[in-house]
């Protein structure tokens, strides 16, 4: 098993709907689904981030208006024929083999067939495809044809295909998916194109396609366009045909018009082999930063899907647009990419690597934060309402009529109540804070008004002097309303108000960190009231999910045993999901998904209710028992939430959020989108739940407590500036290589301020120059500096910033001092650091004395100069017990090491030393003695001597010293 590869043998049309998500391209600008070039069953998909339309329908007597993540002009269609055969499709066709593979760590989709035709000629059909990381507007399609029992030719056509509509979502088929219009195509020198214009929105889109093999036949249609191409193909011989597209819209940067930019941008686009290079060299640096090792192959290979499929989706091309976290990625059109809460399962990890999408992700909803107050005002709140799915312009996207396919019953759908989303957003905003170290005032503007719409959300009930929230829904999709109730809404959702009484305080640290209050007194008064007064129910020794929940009927689980999606379920035999204590996923748990119990229990403390921490598995028990986990979220949660109390149930919900999208396990709903929150969510889960890499305003903690099946977990994170390595096992966690604690000690905190050691940007390379120059291994070398393996093997690859501590292990492993190591003596003097206490300055013997110069290397020769005394660095060796070293004949220093007198030759010094900076100690040596020019006959006696000048050139002249006098002297320490 390839833990890199996600491989499939042979051509299943049942399960390609699946295949083409998971093999999904993209580079966080757009995204093709893999989707066979040639096939007749297949959903193909190009979605770029942002470009969204807006249509009404009729369904069920009503107008429903929807936004949409439009599916775009198809760029991929090719197929061939042999001469006399029909056009290749593989539902049709004799496939005598068939593998399609995914490479995760070059973002490569791989396909190879042989097809044996009506006449019954083999052709062995390879194609590459990517999507490209390093320019994200294009894209390209190689295909490579062997005729393995046949010569003659093949005639290829590819296509822009401009004929799709958004209906890759079986439900969604009544509403209208036309978003594409005025399509138009042409053809210029080569190059096709073809351009088309959103419905409502009018963006521009254009495709522009170069294909590397002359164009027999240009099939100009209104809204698609081919080209027809013949190949030789010679029994045996390959023949390469690629096309190269380039995706544009009028919603780019840097744009005239889209259909020039694309026509530019293919021209400019390099031949496939340099395309692909720097593709793959774009994934690579990715990588670096994103990896995330676990030993075991087939998790990794899962770890691998997910870190992939996430940075398809947001990538640094992403922090740069303006769009949202897709809450199925940009793999199909399940929630019609829209923006929901999902972002909380996945900024975390993105803050601690690539911060600068994070930091992109929260503009999309500080842009529309103007869109939110306006929502808050019309609802007669303060603040800032965000709506629960959102799109393009940050209104409220969220369906008002849903379809049941259980039933076929169209249903009205109130989820836009979950106003919990506006914590999630606030939520990231800390924890990218926490993360970075960095509150940008904008990030500080939305967060506040976030907690003032909260703020305003609770109003205090004078009967009981609590606060109270109504009229809203918790994570739970299950409870809308109450049962039999005219109108939707819920009464205090534990979730919502104890998230409200975390969020106002955290909104009062951060008018802390801003340099003007933008609070008054008084509200900060109401912020402070709240957090102490907010009303949680409770029932049975456990929190209620809301006002209300213990009237309900507790559900026969019996009867709907493994459904998943109780809602439908039960609507379908007349009943109706919010009568009973059944949850979708986790509500109340969420809390202890977000808090650690220390903060939940001092938050209800805070409210005056005497809780303990037995409080915390008590509601695991309850809640988990009524829970049919009809998200994928679920499973992420309640892994993270068992994993100190039950990690024998913990690892199995890990392993199912694993495995939700590769095995499908919602039956169907992968084929639509990938669940990105999942994804991510299991990522987040090794680091912040497993790991317990803790972010908290004073550093850093860890307090891992790995499952024992996870081996070894290493990845480098990014906190607040600082390149840090983590790697752990379920003994041991170190930092930057080194034990920072054991299972049973306090967490670690990195303290702000640690020195951190930088270098030159040479430190691997230095590392492994002292490795090799030993003749040690990677393991050998961590064991004699006592750190990790791993660690070391990442400082040799990647620029680090270890340590002072690291740094003089490193050193001592390596024979070397710290400050060749960091190569900070290149550009500055030696010896700066003050003396230390008590040194000693010894004489040497001039035995001493050429002992240490005898490796050779660099020493200094002193002369009297033309322009006075004159000091030069050479190399040398020692030679048969004398200096030798080579300079220009005719030069500066062979006119001056001259006397012109026959036998007679002018002394001169020879110096040489070795400072220790880190150590303040170190030797120098000094000889005396004649320089002798070696004459050309004597040169065979030192070439052997194997000096060579640093300098380069011709340095043909070789001198030796004569030692007449040697003198050392060391200074070191007691
Ligand atoms: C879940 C939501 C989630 C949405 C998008 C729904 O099924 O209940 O919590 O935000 O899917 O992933």
């Amino acid at each position: 098993m390839n833990p890199w590869v996600l491989s499939y043998e042979g051509f299943d049309p049942a399960s390609e709907g699946l295949r083409e998500a998971l093999c999904t391209l993209g580079n966080g600008r757009f995204a093709t689904r893999g989707a066979t070039p040639d096939g007749e069953l297949r959903t193909p998909g190009t979605y770029v981030a942002g470009c969204y339309d807006r249509l009404d329908s009729t369904v069920a007597g009503r107008t429903v208006t929807n936004e949409d993540l439009v599916n775009l002009p198809d760029w991929l269609p090719v197929t061939f024929a042999a001469p006399g055969s029909g056009w290749f499709r593989p539902e049709r066709a004799e496939l005598l083999d068939y593998r399609q593979e995914l490479d995760m760590r070059q973002g490569i989709l791989h396909r190879s067939l042989r097809w044996r035709d009506e006449a019954g000629r083999v052709t062995l059909v390879r194609q590459r495809r990517l999507v490209s990381m390093a320019d994200p507007r294009l894209a390209a399609l190689e295909t490579t044809f062997t005729a393995e029992s046949w010569s003659g030719p093949l005639r290829v056509r590819a296509t822009l295909d401009g004929r799709v509509t958004n209906s890759g979502v079986a439900r969604y088929r009544e509403l209208r998916g036309d978003h594409l219009t005025g399509h138009d195509t042409g053809d210029r020198d080569g190059l096709a194109w073809l351009t088309a214009t959103t419905r409502s929105s009018r963006i521009t889109v254009a495709l522009a396609c170069r294909t590397d093999s002359p164009v027999r036949e240009v099939i100009r249609e209104g809204d698609r366009i081919t080209t027809h191409h013949v190949l030789d193909l010679a029994r045996g011989e390959p023949a390469t045909l690629t096309k190269t597209v380039a995706l544009v819209t009028s919603r780019d940067y840097a744009v005239h018009d889209a259909r020039s930019a694309a026509i530019r941008a293919v021209c400019g686009a390099p031949r496939f082999d340099e395309l692909l290079a720097r593709h793959v060299a774009a994934w690579e640096r990715l990588w670096r930063d994103a990896r995330l090792e676990v030993a075991d192959p087939e998790l990794a290979q899962l770890v691998h899907l997910h870190i992939f499929h996430l940075l398809q989706t947001l990538s640094p091309h992403t922090a740069d647009l303006d769009v949202g976290v897709p809450a199925r990625g940009l793999h199909g059109e399940a929630y019609r990419g829209h923006v929901f809460w999902d972002e909380l399962f996945v900024l975390p990890w993105l803050n601690l690597r690539f911060p600068e999408i994070s930091l992109g992700l929260l503009r999309y909803r500080w842009r529309r934060l103007p869109e939110a107050r306006a929502a808050a005002r019309d609802a007669g709140y303060d603040g800032a309402m965000f709506p629960w799915q959102s799109g393009s312009d940050g209104r409220e996207e969220t369906q008002t009529l849903h379809l049941n396919p259980a039933s076929g019953r169209w249903l009205p759908d109130s989820s836009h109540l979950q106003r919990h989303i506006g914590l999630a957003i606030a939520y990231n905003v800390w924890q990218y804070y926490l993360a970075t170290g960095f509150m940008p005032p904008w990030c500080a503007e939305l967060l506040i008004d976030i907690a003032r719409f909260f703020a305003s959300l609770a109003v205090l009930d004078p009967a009981s002097g609590r606060y109270e929230i109504r009229g809203v829904m918790g994570p739970d999709e299950y409870h809308e309303r109450y049962p039999g109730a005219s109108s939707p809404g819920l009464a205090n959702n534990a979730y919502t108000n104890i998230m409200t009484v975390w969020l106002l305080s955290r909104a009062r640290d951060t008018l802390d960190l801003l340099p003007e209050p933008t609070a008054s007194e008084q509200e900060r008064t109401r912020w402070d009231d709240i957090t102490r007064r907010m009303r949680v129910d409770f029932h049975d020794d456990v929190i209620s999910q809301f006002t209300g929940y213990p009237d309900l009927l507790e559900l026969d689980w019996t009867r709907y045993r493994g459904v998943r999606r109780l809602d439908r379920a039960l609507e379908a035999d007349g009943d109706d999901v919010n009568r009973y204590k059944a949850a979708k996923q986790a509500d109340t748990l969420m809390l202890c998904y977000l808090l650690t119990s220390d903060e939940l229990m001092e938050i209800l403390h805070r409210l005056g209710h005497p809780a303990t921490p037995d409080l915390i598995p008590r509601m695991i028990g309850y809640y988990l028992d009524r829970t049919s986990h009809g998200s994928t979220l679920s499973a992420v949660v309640h892994a993270w939430i068992l994993s100190r109390t039950d990690r024998t149930r913990s690892w199995q919900y890990f392993a199912e959020a694993l495995i939700s999208d590769i095995n499908d396990i919602q039956h169907g709903t992968t084929a639509e989108g990938i669940h990105l929150g999942a994804m991510a969510g299991t990522l987040d889960l090794l680091q912040r739940c497993y790991l317990g890499l803790e972010l908290h305003p004073d550093g850093l903690h860890l307090n891992p407590l790995l499952p024992d099946r996870l081996g070894v977990l290493s990845m480098p994170i990014r906190y607040r500036g600082h390149q840090l390595f983590i790697d752990a096992d379920h003994r041991q966690a170190r930092i930057n290589g080194v034990e920072s604690l054991t299972f049973s000690s306090e967490p670690f905190a990195r303290r702000q301020g640690e020195t951190i050691m930088t270098s030159t940007g040479d430190l691997g390379r230095r590392i492994t120059y002292h490795r090799v120059r030993l003749g040690l291994t990677v393991d050998q070398v961590a064991e004699r500096a006592d750190m990790s393996p791993g660690y070391l093997q990442y400082l040799e690859e990647r620029p680090g910033t270890p340590t002072a501590e690291t740094m003089y292990r490193l050193a001592g492993a390596l024979e070397t001092t710290v400050d060749d190591l960091l190569g900070g003596g290149v550009d500055r003097p030696p010896g700066r650091g003050r003396a230390k206490a008590a040194p000693t300055l010894e004489s040497m013997d001039p035995d001493e004395c050429l002992k240490l110069i005898e490796p050779g290397g660099i020493g200094r020769v002193a002369f009297n100069g033309s322009h006075g005394p004159t000091v030069l660095p050479v190399n040398y060796r020692l030679h048969h017990g004398f200096i030798v070293f080579r300079t220009a004949p005719g030069g500066p220093m062979d006119q001056d090491l001259r006397t012109g007198l026959e036998g007679v030759e002018i002394k001169i010094g020879f110096e040489v030393d070795r400072i220790d900076d880190a150590q303040r100690e170190g030797w120098s040596v000094l000889i005396q003695g004649p320089a002798h020019h070696i004459s050309p006959d004597e040169l065979s006696e030192v070439t052997e001597s194997d000096v060579t000048p640093w300098a380069g050139g011709e340095r043909q002249l070789y001198i030796r010293i004569v030692p007449h006098q040697i003198t050392g002297r060391r200074i070191h320490h007691l």
